[in-house]
């Protein structure tokens, strides 16, 4: 069994280790900060089977010219955060078509479904039941044809895919959410989805389960990573294999080695505030690009995408999302003096980077897993574990298709 270096200790590095771990390996994990204290902290919880199509830039006229206004709060941009990831968002924006969008459906509806499969065994083992909610998420339809459009879905996910999901009546709703104050439309229930009330927490106790194990964790920079005769060295720890999973930071470091990576990086931001009577779901509002989930710490109001290099000081996004919460809950004050913000890391092509890095010996790619590493981790995880431990890793999923043009 090898011995083998894991970058970055967010929910893809923790799990990776863990699978590894799993397998016999000998395992360090390289960590700057402590485990999941990056954006495997700051996300809105959802552990997601029903996401079973990655998240497509809108291309519809009408959504295109209100971005380019800067109106609406799906997607806002500044000239130098978009200039600066253009050629990336430009394939993200050819991946959305419907052709390329199916073709990425086809791999990621595969991967999503196995995600509480792939969790319930590291929250038992891990105890973290008491942060787990397996009730799902509701996702809100304010005006009849949001509610049509939702009805639509689910029938399409349910047949293609099995996802077990409910439409509920603007009176049904409230009597499964009854702190909500104004009448909508009605909802989506996704049924078969879980949520977690702190989502670092989740990653810290899945590390802490990886030193139970016998796991090591280095609180050191990996930046550093090197090759010495036939091993790899980063800080002070060495490792016939190293793996790369520092989420956002992640495209640094693999161009060092010959792999240039063209991410998109769409901040989000979130802020907890003090509620009484809290939901007893996470309510995705998506006509107002926002998603309230109860955790611990307050209700967590988390933002849709933001294309810009350093993050705002008041997002509108936020604003805009607390003004919304605001309307449907009794909403108190906020917990933080300052929202938290962080970059979700996604492939323009939508599906993450998994496998072998090319030309570079027991190099490894984890990371570009987007909207879902939260929900995604312990499921690329496994797949990446075998192809170390000499199975094949998913072609759609390697490295290698960003050399191939
Ligand atoms: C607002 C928002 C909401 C989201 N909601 C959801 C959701 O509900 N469900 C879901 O599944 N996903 C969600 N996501 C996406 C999800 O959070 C990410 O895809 C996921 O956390 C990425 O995990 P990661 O381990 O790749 O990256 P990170 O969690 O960022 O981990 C990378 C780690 O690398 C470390 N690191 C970086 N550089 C170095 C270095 N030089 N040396 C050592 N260590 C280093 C960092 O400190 C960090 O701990 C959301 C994201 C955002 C921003």
């Amino acid at each position: 069994m090898a011995e083998i270096l894991v970058l970055g200790a967010g929910m893809v590095g923790v799990t990776t280790a863990l699978s590894l771990q799993e397998r016999g390996h000998d395992v360090t994990i390289i960590e700057r900060n402590v485990p999941g204290r990056e954006t495997s902290y700051g996300n809105a919880g959802l552990i997601q089977t029903e996401a079973v199509e990655p998240y497509a830039m809108p291309l519809a006229p009408g959504a295109l010219l209100q971005i380019a206004m800067g109106r609406g709060f799906d997607v806002k941009w500044t000239p130098s955060g978009l200039m600066s990831q253009m050629g990336a968002v430009w394939s993200y924006a050819l991946n959305s078509l419907p052709a390329a969008h199916r073709r990425a459906s086809q791999t990621w509806g595969k991967l999503i479904r196995q995600s509480t499969d792939r969790h319930a065994p590291l929250i038992a083992a891990s105890g973290s039941d008491n942060i787990i909610r397996k009730n799902g998420f509701i996702e809100l339809h304010r005006t009849p044809a949001k509610f049509d459009k939702g009805a639509k879905a689910v029938e399409r996910f349910r047949n293609d895919f099995g996802v077990d999901a409910r439409l509920l009546t603007g009176a049904e709703l409230r009597a499964v959410e009854p702190s909500i104050k104004v009448e909508v439309q009605g909802a989506t229930h996704w049924m078969d989805a879980w949520n977690c009330s702190d989502p670092g927490g989740l990653v810290a106790a899945y590390a802490a389960l990886f030193q139970k194990r016998g796991g090591r964790i280095i609180n050191g920079d990996a930046g550093d990573l090197h090759r010495k005769g036939a091993a790899w060295i980063a800080d002070e720890a060495e490792g016939e294999h190293a793996v790369i999973a520092l989420g956002p930071w992640s495209p640094a470091i693999t161009e060092r080695f010959g792999l240039r990576v063209p991410m998109v990086y769409k901040r989000g931001y979130h802020r907890h505030y003090h509620m009484e009577l809290p939901p007893q779901h996470p309510i995705a509002d998506f006509g107002n690009s926002v998603v309230l989930s109860p955790m611990r710490r307050g209700l967590r109001i988390a933002t849709a995408a933001e294309l810009t290099s350093h993050p705002r000081l008041t997002p509108p996004q936020l604003k805009h999302g607390e003004k919304a919460a605001r309307e449907l809950f009794d909403v108190g004050a906020p917990v933080e003096a300052e929202p938290w913000t962080g970059r979700r890391p996604c492939m323009p092509d939508m599906l993450p980077l998994v496998g072998r890095v090319p030309d570079q010996p027991n190099l490894w790619a984890h990371f570009g897993h987007g909207h879902q590493g939260f929900t995604l981790g312990p499921v690329t995880s496994e797949i990446l574990a075998d192809e170390i431990s000499g199975g094949q890793g998913w072609d759609a999923l390697q490295p290698s298709r960003l050399k191939r043009g």
